[in-house]
């Protein structure tokens, strides 16, 4: 039985309670797997990924296929520091399973999307992160309200006393990046993410731009 809080004192509790929630699944829905976070107190900076893959659910960790290796390859970190400078979570946590149709995975509902907002608002409220980097077109709608990559790629947003520097998603399955102009845009995102994670302090290495 999902367990919630109304509110919670660390972020060490809110996880114990977020890795066995069932929400989505007692309403019906056909979760493939549990929830998949990773991160601890402290982390200045904040990943929000869209949902969990088949990888990710198999090993109960964020970023393992080939997206999370395209996406630290944009970075230039290794796990290590990748795992080690970024709070990873993503918009819903459960890996959804197959599209029915059979091809790639079935989104998530706008109701599990609901569902699943409970956890990301208060691990903000308690990480605090100082820099959020939304990835791909259903993170940026979900921490900026903003759905069009064209429209959010390559600026940084205020967002309380945090910045954010949404990228799109790696995995390239829309096909967004093979606009010569969308990846000057991706670019200079990673050049904003770079300065961001610099001022905060949170930057293990010098972060720099690769895009292909
Ligand atoms: S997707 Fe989110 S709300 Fe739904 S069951 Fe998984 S963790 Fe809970």
């Amino acid at each position: 039985m999902t367990r919630r809080k109304r509110s919670y004192r660390s972020l060490a509790s809110l996880q114990r309670d977020n890795r066995v929630c069932r929400a989505c699944a007692e309403e019906g829905y056909p979760l493939a797997s549990l929830p998949v976070l990773e991160g601890h107190e402290g982390q200045r900076a904040m990943i929000v990924g869209q949902a969990p893959g088949v990888v990710e659910a198999e090993e109960r960790r964020p970023w393992r296929g080939r997206a999370g290796r395209t996406l630290r390859r944009w970075l230039e970190l290794d796990e290590e520091e990748f795992y080690g400078t970024f709070y990873c979570v993503s918009v819903t946590r459960c890996y959804p399973g197959r599209h029915p149709s059979g091809r790639g995975d079935r989104p998530a509902t706008p109701r599990e999307i609901e569902l699943c907002r409970f956890w990301l608002d208060r691990e903000l409220r308690l990480l605090r992160p100082a820099v959020i980097v939304p990835v791909g077109g259903l993170a940026t709608k979900r921490v900026l309200g903003i759905s069009r990559l064209d429209d959010c790629i390559g600026s940084r947003f205020e967002l309380g006393d945090a910045f954010a520097v949404p990228l799109p998603h790696p995995s390239g399955a829309s096909g967004w990046l093979n606009s010569p102009r969308n990846r000057v845009r991706l670019e200079a995102a990673l050049s904003l993410l770079q300065k961001e994670l610099s001022r905060a302090g949170v930057a293990p290495v010098g972060v720099r731009t690769r895009t292909r």
